[in-house]
């Protein structure tokens, strides 16, 4: 059998357009084109008129395990095969961040014949819209600690800062850090630490901001820390929230670029989907429904987390609504979830696949409640039998719940005709009736009991000492009526990553809960929590390399 080539090796073999060509085709007026090089470009936000006939699709999947389920690719590859059966489709994805793919992912751009291009920028550098957050974020650092230096006229508790520094990268080191050291002329010593840039507020709200200007009034209600009395100080209160909204002008534009297969994309924001909402902006999702007449989009994590959030609050607070949800499903990960070891996935095993689709089974369930259309896609791995695809197939039918198999990876558009077919053909004859599960009116309590009960499948919610008090606290600083944004381990329905499959009769404990104020929503932990990770024993970064004409080699 013939090597498989590598994602990069795909990728620079690709026939890639100029972005004009790209821009062209959406018919994008040259002068609109913000051009970063040949094959980048921004847009600016005049270009978002939403057609209303424009559908969008959401792609979510189980709950992770390291088998690998393939959102992305199974995002791109879904874009590529609608533009194949004669649809105007426009993919909108996150933008990878810098920590992970020199840790253990290496890029996140889709992969085999289904990816975004130019993957090395995608994944490197980009348009910088990373680097002006990390900017921004580290300014209002700066100029917090300046303030306390200066005489602290807000009478800010400097232990309780809650405003820290980022940085685009898997540090551990950073994640406590003493500043201020060195006597009086260095400023008041207080404790900080490093997250990732992608875990930073700023980033939320880029990409739940719909303009310059309410991106504006959402940064300066972020909350960086508390006065001696306990009183929320914001960025309002440093009166920066226009610096910083200055330094993000430009980042704040979504991204054009394209697949494989000339399918026109938008790269734009990339919050981490446990402490943030995990789905790109809603600039590039509503400008994808302006240019195109499908969107697909994807949310991160499994469809306990990802989904809940862009329907919780991405849906909630933007309009955009999903008319289909495409659930990604593997042979690989059902078995993971049925119990089966991860050395031992390429052995047949159809009893293990049946105990586990149980996880795929709950996923469903939950956002049927939604009022949602659903379709599963099998992304098919070369491993995968026959008797496996049938028994997963056959499944879902004795659940009534459509499915078709996506090749995407190994064929490109072409391996996803059918489910290009069958998607468009679901949205044409159901109607998405989305609704909430949760009123904004329902104290934090009922927002969370109901996400346990009915997204989780739990028995219900145990609230610590601490999060009791906050709650308490919340409520008088009228955060009760915001969207909660769960903080949950993403491998398992419940709050213990161990329990696979669709666990029953558990609680969740919830530890500490968090505002992010100007994102518009509530943070509540569930457990430990890592907003700056860790690079592995081995770094994907130690494969990386570049040859003297700048070829990339390594990224995958
Ligand atoms: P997710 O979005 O769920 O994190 P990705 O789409 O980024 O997953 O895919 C993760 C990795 O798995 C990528 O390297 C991709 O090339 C690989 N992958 C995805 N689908 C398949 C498949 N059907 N067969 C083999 N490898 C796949």
């Amino acid at each position: 059998m013939s090597r498989v080539p590598s994602d990069i090796e795909i990728a620079q073999k690709a026939s890639i357009k100029r972005v004009k060509h790209i821009a062209e085709d959406l018919g994008i007026p040259e002068e609109k084109l913000e051009p970063y090089g040949h094959f980048k470009a921004k847009l600016p936000l005049d270009l978002i008129d939403e057609k209303p006939e424009a559908k969008t699709i959401l792609v979510t999947a189980v709950n992770p395990t390291p088998a690998g389920e393939g959102k992305s690719t199974v995002t791109v590859g879904l874009g590529q095969a609608l533009n194949k059966i004669g649809k105007k489709a426009v993919v909108a994805l996150r933008e990878p961040s810098l920590g992970p793919t020199m840790g253990m992912k290496g890029g996140a751009c889709g992969g085999g014949y289904s990816q975004v291009i130019p993957m090395e920028d995608i994944n490197l550098h980009f348009t910088g819209d990373i680097h002006a957050i990390t900017t921004a974020h580290n300014a209002l650092t700066a100029i917090m600690d300046n303030h306390i230096h200066r005489g602290n006229a807000l009478n800010i508790d400097v232990r309780k800062l809650t405003w820290k520094r980022v940085m685009d990268m898997n540090d551990r080191s950073l994640r406590n850090i003493v500043a201020g050291l060195g006597g009086p002329l260095q400023g008041v010593p207080h404790e900080s630490g490093f997250d990732i840039t992608v875990a930073s507020e700023i980033m939320a709200i880029l990409c739940l901001a719909d303009s310059l200007d309410n991106l504006k009034e959402r940064l300066a209600q972020m909350v960086v820390a508390y006065t001696f009395e306990n009183k929320p100080v914001t960025c309002g209160d440093l009166n920066v929230e226009g610096a910083l909204a200055l330094l993000l002008k430009d980042a704040i534009k979504p991204n054009l670029v394209q697949t494989l297969e000339n399918t026109p994309a938008l790269i734009h924001g990339g919050p981490f989907a446990n402490i943030a909402h995990g789905c790109n902006s809603v600039i590039a999702t509503k400008m994808a429904a302006s240019l195109g007449d499908y969107v697909v989009t994807e949310a991160g994590f499994g469809a306990d987390l990802g989904a809940e959030k862009f329907l919780h609050i991405k849906a909630a607070s933007s309009g955009v609504k999903p008319n289909l949800v495409v659930v990604v499903a593997t042979v690989r990960a059902l078995k993971m979830h049925g119990g089966v070891d991860k050395n031992q996935l390429k052995e047949e095993n159809v009893e293990a696949l049946r105990a586990g689709s149980a996880n795929l089974l709950k996923h469903a369930e939950t956002l049927r409640s939604f009022g949602l259309p659903i379709l599963v896609a099998v992304n098919r791995f070369v491993h995968d039998t026959d008797e496996e695809m049938n028994a997963l197939k056959q499944i879902c039918s004795d659940h009534h719940i459509p499915v078709e198999t996506a090749e995407v990876w190994e064929k490109g558009g072409e391996g996803g005709r059918a489910l290009a077919e069958r998607a468009t053909s679901l949205i044409e004859e159901k109607t998405a009736a989305f609704a909430p599960l949760y009123q904004a009116a329902d104290s934090l309590e009922q927002k969370i009991d109901t996400i346990v009960k009915k997204v989780y499948g739990g028995e219900g919610v145990v609230f610590s000492n601490n999060a009791s008090k906050q709650l308490k606290l919340f409520k008088e600083n009228g955060w009760d009526s915001l969207p909660v944004c769960m903080a949950k381990t993403q491998y398992s329905l419940s709050d213990d990553p161990a329990a696979l499959g669709r666990p029953k009769n558990f609680t969740v404990t919830v530890r500490e809960l968090r505002i992010s104020a100007g994102a518009g929503f509530v943070v509540v932990l569930t457990g430990n929590v890592m907003t700056m990770p860790g690079l592995p024993e081995r770094p994907g970064a130690e494969d990386m390399d570049v040859t003297s004409d700048g070829k990339a080699l390594g990224l995958f």
